[in-house]
């Protein structure tokens, strides 16, 4: 029997980008130690307090149906929050509860495309933005960034990618590049956005780790009525498994995502909505704790790899990733990440997952505790050292 065009073509390359991750599993089901520097996935569970609020509501019966927009209280948690960050006006109404920031992301995207419409993304990207813009029927579009000036946004390259496009999707913090994109660049995508007529829909799920500078929403450069926000508790508050996230848009958008949700997940679990809103209420201290880490081990990772000669590192200025520039090594982002996996049992993502822009980069998740992460980067020091030495015997 036929299976549909959208679902056999939603990575028409083969691949997803996600095959280190599989390999990693194989490895590790066939016993092999392996150092996992993939998954971008804190290395401590989610907080007792939160898991206790999610027993508690479950035991107290909060296990049926529930709104399928999300619960009020949990709408009116996240507008405030938003309203609070911004200082831009935001109500449950400008809200959508969606199971992660993944479907917020597919949401968001078959909210403003109809069929083969054209839907622009940076690259280096998340690597699943391409098919979730041909899930939800559209064209996607990559804009590539410059690797050799550290991934700015690449606001003359999108200008001249306009023409036909309905949406331009930006993250900012960026995964994976770290790089966050100040008040200039947003206020240019934003007049760009209305001269062109194209919804801007803005991926802010690292919005809690910043290292440098300061965060700026694109609800708050950008005319709110055009923009949509892609939230989630994932990293902010180590709930990646709870698929907890948001969409923040203008109400009327809002209004036709909920009946979409009516004819698709028919809301979330109430006992996990209600987790969430026990998380927001530990407050932004708690957001800075569960941040923490990855910003201890942003410096143990750049310190060591800073020693390293045939490397380049790409300081982040926020998130849970390092990139590396291993072009020197003549290695392809996919050999260097295969040949540490099976040399070194250390796992990291080729930069190629996150598209044409990230080609001869690795990124690596400081997803490991401290000792296991040093472990992990001296590893990936003697593989750098041994290319170097092959390199210089090859002269
Ligand atoms: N956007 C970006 C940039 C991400 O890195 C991720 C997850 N790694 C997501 C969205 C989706 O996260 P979740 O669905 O867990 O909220």
């Amino acid at each position: 029997m036929k299976i549909s065009d959208r679902l056999t073509n939603l990575t028409p390359s083969g691949s997803d980008g996600w095959e280190i991750i599989y390999e990693t599993d194989r490895l590790r089901r066939a016993g092999q130690e392996i150092i996992a520097l993939t998954v971008g996935e804190h290395d401590v569970p989610t907080d007792p307090r939160i898991l206790n609020a999610m027993h508690q509501s479950a035991a107290n019966g909060a296990t049926g149906y529930t709104a399928v927009g999300g619960l009020p209280a949990l709408r009116s948690a996240i507008a405030a929050r938003i309203a609070r960050r911004t200082g831009v006006e935001t109500g449950p109404q400008n809200i959508l509860v969606t199971p992660g920031g993944q479907a917020a992301l597919f949401a968001a995207h078959m909210a403003v495309l109809d069929p083969n419409d054209e839907a622009l993304y940076i690259s280096p990207s998340y690597a699943t933005y391409p098919g979730t813009i041909r899930a939800a029927g559209g064209h996607p579009v990559e804009v590539h960034s410059d690797p050799n000036t550290g991934f700015p946004p690449p606001i003359q390259a999108i200008e001249e990618a306009t023409q036909k496009a309905r949406s331009l999707l930006i993250n900012t913090p960026n995964n994976p590049t770290g790089i966050v994109y100040d008040a200039s660049a947003l206020a240019k995508l934003g007049k760009l956005c209305k001269e062109r007529d194209l919804w801007l829909i803005s991926d802010e799920v690292y919005d809690t780790m910043i290292w440098s500078g300061n965060f700026i929403s694109a609800r708050q450069e950008c005319d709110p009525e055009r923009t949509l926000i892609v939230g989630s508790m994932s990293k902010s508050h180590a709930m990646t498994g709870s698929r907890i996230g948001w969409l923040c848009g203008p109400a009327e958008l809002i209004a036709h995502l909920e009946n979409l949700a009516t004819h698709t997940t028919y809301g979330l679990p109430a006992y996990i909505q209600d987790a969430a809103i026990a998380g927001f209420e530990l407050g932004t201290e708690f957001e800075k704790e569960v941040a923490a880490p990855f910003l201890r081990r942003r410096e143990i990772a750049l310190a060591q790899l800073d020693e390293l000669q045939l490397l380049k590192v790409i300081p982040p200025q926020s998130g849970m990733y390092v990139m590396v520039d291993i072009r020197e090594t003549g290695l392809c982002g996919q050999q260097f990440a295969t040949q540490l996996l099976h040399q070194y049992s250390v796992a990291v993502m080729p930069g190629e997952s996150f598209g044409a822009s990230a080609a001869g980069h690795i990124r690596i998740a400081l997803t490991a505790q401290d000792d296991l992460l040093r472990e992990a980067i001296g590893k990936i020091g003697e593989f750098a050292s041994k290319l170097e030495q092959t390199k210089i015997g090859a002269k």
